[in-house]
């Protein structure tokens, strides 16, 4: 099922409208949260008509897709952000594909990305998964690990960490889902304390929580249903 391009137009045009009010409440600047669209299950096609509206940064979350719709796209100068969890099997493809990796949350994907890095003679920009909620199939890292695991980062320089991203628990209750965005902000103050300061962006907050996100410091939503429609995974 494709989108019709004016649906899109309509629909960014009322979540660039949302994030700037929920901005405006916060007393935060409006554009100080970027907006990465989440293009996962989505066909090439509606992906092209999202880069005619002047969207260039594309979430994803399996290489796969990627390198399939990189090849569709070729040419669009699509920069591919992997939001999914990465298999260390797969750095060799993210090292390749990726302009940027939300999804790093283990010293042993870092080492090996830096190692195809190195193969590929490229540098990534990589944000660190934490893990802020108990729910099992949540990835990432516990937060309580990211000083050590920012001291082991610093000899692998193909990686420019830049920030910290997370999955809020999967709750009707808004306090307990602003409880793991503040849980992120709070720790990437802390690294900040520690001598970290390139550790600025926090990208939190998805379709269904975008506004508590921004309310407590998200720097970047990713958003795909709200702008993209409901996702057909079958
Ligand atoms: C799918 C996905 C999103 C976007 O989810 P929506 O609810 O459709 O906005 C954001 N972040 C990650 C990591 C995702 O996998």
């Amino acid at each position: 099922m494709s989108t019709p391009e004016y649906l899109l137009s309509v629909r960014l045009a009322q979540l660039r409208e949302r994030i700037e009010l929920a901005c405006r409440r916060s007393g935060r600047a409006p554009g100080s949260v970027a907006l990465l669209p989440v293009s996962k299950t989505f066909p090439a096609d509606v992906l092209a008509q999202a880069l005619d509206l002047g969207l260039h940064r594309l979430g994803e979350n399996k290489l796969q897709e990627i390198r399939d719709k990189q090849a569709q796209l070729a040419g669009r100068g699509v920069q591919w952000v992997m939001i999914g969890h990465l298999q260390t099997n797969k750095a060799k493809d993210a090292a390749r594909l990726a302009a940027e990796v939300q999804s790093l949350d283990r010293l042993s994907l870092a080492q090996e990305l830096d190692r195809r890095l190195r193969l590929e003679q490229r540098s990534l920009d990589v944000l660190i998964q934490v893990k802020t909620s108990p729910e099992e199939s949540k990835f990432g890292l516990p937060p309580e690990d990211l000083p050590a695991f920012m001291q082991a980062l610093r000899s692998l320089d193909t990686l420019r960490v830049r920030g910290l991203m997370t999955m809020a628990v999967n709750s009707p209750d808004p306090q307990a889902v602003r409880a793991c965005f503040r849980l992120l902000r709070q720790w990437r103050d802390r690294l900040q304390e520690l001598g970290h300061e390139q550790v600025q962006r926090l990208s939190m907050g998805m379709s269904g929580d975008f506004e508590l996100a921004i309310q407590e410091g998200s720097t970047e939503v990713r958003v795909g249903s709200a702008l993209f429609g409901a996702r057909d995974y079958a």
